[in-house]
C-alpha cells in the first residue's frame, strides 16, 4: 500500500502513520546522482573561448566543465561567462577559457552517491545551472576526477519521472 500500511508478524497490517508528503520525501531521497548524471562535457583550460562557444553549440549544453592538463577539475563556464567575454572587442581565439571560467576551489560539486535532492538544493542555493559530479582523488591538493554532470534539466527529467511513477 505504498508505505501507508506496515506489516508485523502476529500483529498484521497497521497504519504506518506516515503522511503522503513524508512518503514522497522518503522516496525522493532514494534517487541518487549516479542514476541520473549525464556525460560531462569537458574542455581543457588552454582551449580558447571561441572553441568553448563551438563546443557549447555542438554538444547542446549550457555549461562546460574545464579540466587541467591531468584531466582533473579546474573550472566551470556558463553561457553568460562566454557572453561576457564576447562583449569586449577581443580576439576570442586568443583568450583561454581559464581567464573567463569560475575556478577551483569555488566550484560547487556533487558526488555519485549523493541524493539527487541535495544536488538540486545546491543549484538553487548557489543560483547555478549545473554541478560537476566528481570523485576526490587527492584531498590535500584538491584534485577531483570528473565523472559526470547534473543540470537543472536532469532534475526536471527526474521530476517528470516521479509524476509518471505510480508506485510513489
Ligand atoms: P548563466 O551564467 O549562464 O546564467 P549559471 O547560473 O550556471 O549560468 O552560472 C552563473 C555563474 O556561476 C557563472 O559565472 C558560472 O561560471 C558560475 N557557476 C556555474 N556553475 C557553477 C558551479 N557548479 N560552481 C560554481 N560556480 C558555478
Amino acid at each position: 500500500m505504498a508505505g501507508f500500511l506496515d506489516a508485523r508478524p502476529r500483529v498484521g497490517y497497521f497504519y504506518s502513520g506516515k503522511t503522503a508528503n513524508q512518503l514522497l520525501k522518503e522516496h525522493i531521497y532514494t534517487l541518487l546522482v549516479k542514476d541520473y548524471q549525464s556525460r560531462p562535457v569537458v574542455v581543457q583550460e588552454n582551449s580558447s573561448v571561441y572553441d568553448a562557444i563551438c563546443t557549447m553549440f555542438l554538444e547542446d549544453v549550457g555549461t562546460l566543465i574545464v579540466s587541467d592538463k591531468h584531466s582533473y577539475l579546474s573550472g566551470i563556464i556558463s553561457r553568460k561567462d562566454l557572453l561576457k567575454a564576447a562583449m569586449g572587442n577581443q580576439d576570442l581565439q586568443a583568450i583561454p577559457v581559464s581567464v573567463v571560467m569560475t575556478r577551483m576551489p569555488n566550484i560547487v560539486t556533487c558526488e555519485a552517491d549523493d541524493p539527487l535532492y541535495q544536488a538540486a538544493y545546491m543549484m538553487i542555493r548557489h543560483q547555478i545551472d549545473a554541478l560537476p559530479v566528481v570523485r576526490q582523488v587527492d584531498q590535500e591538493n584538491m584534485r577531483y576526477e570528473i565523472l559526470g554532470r547534473i543540470t537543472k534539466t536532469t532534475i526536471t527529467k527526474a521530476f517528470v519521472e516521479l509524476g509518471e511513477n505510480n508506485s510513489v
